[in-house]
C-alpha cells in the first residue's frame, strides 16, 4: 500500500548494490491514468519531482537520485497514461494493421520494453511498481513482470514484495495475515515473490519469519525485516544488516563470504558519515518554511531533504517549522520570530500568496536569512517592488490582470537554440518551462560566492517570469540585484539584496539536485547563515 516505503526500499536496494560495486538504473511503473503527475495536487500525490530532462515524475525519483546519485530520465518513468498514449498513437499510425489492440500483448509488451530499455548498460535495473497488489490499474504491470520473469529466468530477475506486518498492541504481536493474503493474491496472478520485505514497527522474530516462509513459499532467509527508522538515511544500512542486499545477491548467485565482508566495509564507508551527521549533530537550528501544503510533508519532500542536507554540511540538526501561509499575518510573524531562517518554497496561485509576501517583508526588514525558491523568488520581487520600490500594485499575472505585472506570463523562450512558444489558454500538462537550464552568474555577488562558479545549471518548473523587459527601472529602485541570468541574458534566474546579510532567491528548484553526500551549495550556505544568525 502507499506510504509503506516502496520508493525508499527500491532506492536502498540501489545504493546497497552500488556499494557492492554494481551499476544500477532506477525505474518506476505508476498505475494511474495521468500521463505524468504534473497536473495532480501535491496535497494528494505529494511533490512532483523534476528530472534533468524536464520529465515531471513521481516523488520516488527524488529518493532514487538522492540515494544512488544516478540521474533518472523520462525513459525511467512509466504511467498507464503514458503506455496507452503510446499504444494509441501507434494504432492510429497503423502499426497494428489487421489486429485488434489488447492489454495482452500490446500494453504488456510496451511495459516489458520499458523495463528492459537501457538495461544492457547497467548491472541491475531496479523497477518499482506503484500501488497495491490487487488494484485494477496495476494488473497489466503484474502480468508484464510475470511474463518477464519467465523470459529472463530465475537468474535474470528477482521479485521483491514489500508488505506490512501490523503490530497489535492488545495482543503484543505482529500479524502476518495481510502478508499471507497479499502473497496469495500475487501467486494467483502467477507471480511468486523471491524476497519478502516486511515493514514493521517491532522486530520480526525467527518464529514469524518461519511462519511467513512456510505460508508464502519463500526461503526463511528471504523474509527480511524492514524496521521503521527515525531518518530515511538510516535505512540502507538497516536493510543491509537485515540481509536484504545479501539475499538479492544470493538469488543471483553473486554471493561469497569475502564479498559479504567487503560489502559491509563499503556500505559503512558510503553511509557512515551521513548516519553520524544525522544521529549526533553538534548544533541545532530552526528554519521556518512558509508554504501552502504544510499539512502533507510529502508535498515538499525534496525541499525538506535538501534542508536536512544543508544541516549535514554544517553538523547541525535542522528543525523545520512548517508555517501555513494562509494564517493571519501577525501569527506568521510570531512564528518567524522564533526561526533563524525563512524559506519560501515553490507554489501556485494566489491563495496564501499575501501571507508569503508578509513573511518575506518580515525577513527582509528584520534581517533574518531568507531563501526564496521559484514562487518564492517571484513573491520576493513583488514584495521589494511594493515596499521598497513604491509600486504598491506590483503583482503577478498568475493572480490578476490589473496592476504592475512585474511577474508575467512567458510566451516565448529559448531552449538549446530553439524557441519554445506558449499561449495563456494552451494545454496545462507538461507545458511549463521544465528541466535543466543554464544560469550565468555575475562575479562578486552572493550567488557567485555560494556557487563558486560563473555558470551553473538548475532544474525549472514554472510558467511565469520576472518581467525585466518592462520594469528594469522599478527593479533598480527596489534595490533588486539579478546576480544570475539565463544563457541568453534575457531571464532573471537569481535575485539578491545587498542591504541584507543573506537574502537570495532562485527561479529554479535547487532542492532537486541536493544529495546527502553532496549538499546543494544554496542550502548549505542558507543553513550556515541561519546558524550564524542564531549565534548573534
Ligand atoms: N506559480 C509560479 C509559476 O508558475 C511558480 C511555480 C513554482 O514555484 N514551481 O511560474
Amino acid at each position: 500500500m502507499s506510504s509503506l516505503g516502496k520508493g525508499i526500499a527500491s532506492a536502498s536496494i540501489g545504493t546497497l548494490l552500488q556499494a557492492r560495486g554494481y551499476s544500477v538504473r532506477m525505474k518506476k511503473l505508476d498505475p494511474y491514468i495521468n500521463v505524468d503527475p504534473g497536473t495532480m495536487s501535491p496535497y494528494k500525490h505529494g511533490e512532483v519531482f523534476v528530472m534533468e530532462d524536464g520529465c515531471e515524475a513521481d516523488l520516488d525519483f527524488g529518493h532514487y537520485e538522492r540515494f544512488t546519485g544516478v540521474q533518472c530520465t523520462a525513459d525511467d518513468s512509466l504511467t498507464t497514461g503514458k503506455v496507452y498514449e503510446k499504444v494509441l498513437l501507434q494504432e492510429r499510425r497503423g502499426d497494428y494493421l489487421g489486429s485488434d489492440v489488447q492489454v495482452i500483448p500490446h500494453i504488456t509488451n510496451e511495459i516489458k520494453n520499458f523495463i528492459m530499455a537501457g538495461h544492457e548498460r547497467v548491472d541491475f535495473t531496479i523497477c518499482e511498481i506503484g500501488g497495491t497488489v490487487g488494484d485494477i490499474e496495476g494488473l497489466p504491470y503484474i502480468e508484464a513482470i510475470r511474463q518477464l520473469k519467465i523470459s529472463l529466468g530465475s537468474a535474470g530477475a528477482a521479485c521483491v514484495h514489500l508488505t506490512y506486518l501490523p503490530y497489535m498492541k492488545t495482543s503484543e504481536e505482529l500479524k502476518t495475515k495481510p502478508t499471507q493474503h497479499s502473497v496469495k493474491l500475487l501467486q494467483s496472478m502467477g507471480v511468486q515473490p523471491d524476497i519478502i520485505l516486511c515493514r514493521c514497527e517491532k522486530e520480526v522474530s525467527d518464529e514469524i519469519k518461519a511462519k511467513l516462509s512456510m505460508f508464502c513459499n519463500v526461503k526463511k532467509e528471504n523474509v527480511v525485516e524492514a524496521l521503521d527508522a527515525e531518518s530515511i538515511y538510516l535505512i540502507p544500512r538497516r536493510y543491509h544488516l537485515a540481509g536484504l542486499d545479501r539475499q538479492v545477491c544470493v538469488h543471483f548467485g553473486l554471493e561469497t563470504p569475502e564479498l559479504e565482508e567487503r560489502a559491509e566495509v563499503k556500505i559503512c564507508e558510503k553511509w557512515g558519515a551521513v548516519e553520524h551527521a544525522i544521529r549526533m549533530p553538534s548544533k541545532a537550528v530552526k528554519i521556518a518554511v512558509v508554504g501552502k501544503y504544510t499539512k502533507l510533508k510529502d508535498a515538499y519532500i525534496s525541499l525538506s531533504q535538501a534542508i536536512c542536507h544543508g544541516g549535514i554540511a554544517h553538523d547541525a540538526r535542522v528543525e523545520i517549522d512548517w508555517v501555513d501561509a494562509g494564517m493571519d499575518q501577525r501569527d506568521i510573524e510570531n512564528r518567524l520570530r522564533a526561526a533563524s531562517g525563512v524559506l519560501v518554497p515553490g507554489g501556485f496561485d494566489i491563495s496564501g500568496a499575501e501571507g508569503k509576501i508578509a513573511a518575506i517583508k518580515f525577513a527582509r526588514e528584520k534581517k533574518i536569512p531568507f531563501f526564496g525558491i521559484c514562487f518564492g523568488l517571484q513573491l520576493a520581487v513583488i514584495e521589494s517592488c511594493r515596499n521598497v520600490g513604491g509600486a504598491t500594485s506590483a503583482t503577478s499575472r498568475e493572480f490578476s490582470d490589473n496592476g504592475e505585472m512585474v511577474i508575467d506570463f512567458m510566451d516565448k523562450w529559448e531552449l538549446n537554440g530553439t524557441i519554445e512558444a506558449r499561449n495563456p489558454s494552451g494545454a496545462k500538462g507538461g507545458t511549463m518551462r521544465l528541466g535543466s537550464y543554464l544560469c550565468k552568474i555575475s562575479v562578486g555577488t552572493l550567488a557567485h560566492k555560494i556557487y563558486a562558479a560563473t555558470e551553473t545549471t538548475e532544474r525549472h518548473r514554472h510558467r511565469f517570469e520576472v518581467n525585466i523587459k518592462k520594469y528594469k527601472e522599478l527593479f533598480a529602485k527596489a534595490d533588486l540585484h539579478f546576480s544570475g541570468m539565463s544563457a541568453d541574458g534575457l531571464l532573471p534566474e537569481i535575485v539578491e539584496r545587498r542591504d541584507h546579510p543573506f537574502f537570495i532567491a532562485t527561479q529554479a528548484h535547487p532542492e532537486f539536485k541536493s544529495h546527502p553526500f553532496a549538499p546543494h551549495p544554496l542550502f548549505s550556505s542558507f543553513i550556515k547563515a541561519a546558524i550564524d544568525h542564531s549565534a548573534r
